[in-house]
């Protein structure tokens, strides 16, 4: 394992993060000739992942969206750090790019494909919340 991977994993939380999820969906193509060519993988964390969703859906207009599910975490800002720190590793970290579809420059976009698709995301969330020894609470969307 890498050693910014276990200094991350060994870090205490910060005194401010909080009890929450770790949400992943996937940003689909839609025709040959749209913006988004791959598909993508988008990771985050939130409070209330249905809110989120709808956020997201509101805002990212044009997007097709496909929630898969999310993880309950003790500490969500430790566990999103570690994730994606992970998959920035692997090099599938799409960077920060202005959307095609809102304002906002997202920093959470990865290449699905990088990332060994959605068993690739599942597995690697998954192995940290064990070595973590965390419980494993996954809800599907
Ligand atoms: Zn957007």
């Amino acid at each position: 394992m890498h050693s910014l991977l276990r200094a991350a994993l060994r870090a205490p939380p910060s005194p401010s993060d909080k009890a929450g999820t770790f949400y992943m969906y996937e940003i689909r193509p839609r025709q040959p000739n749209q913006p988004v060519r791959r598909a993508q993988a988008k990771l985050g964390r939130a409070k209330d992942p249905l809110k989120r969703k709808v956020q997201w859906f509101r805002k990212c207009r044009g997007q097709r969206q496909r929630w898969w599910c999310y993880w309950r975490v003790p500490f969500a800002a430790k566990f999103e750090r570690l994730i994606h720190l992970h998959f920035k590793l692997r090099g599938a970290w799409l960077g920060r790019q202005p959307c095609d579809f809102c304002p906002t420059k997202h920093q959470e976009k990865y290449d699905l494909e990088a990332c060994g698709g959605r068993a690739g995301v599942r597995a690697a969330v998954e192995l940290y919340l064990g070595l973590l020894r965390w419980r494993i609470l996954r809800v599907d969307m």
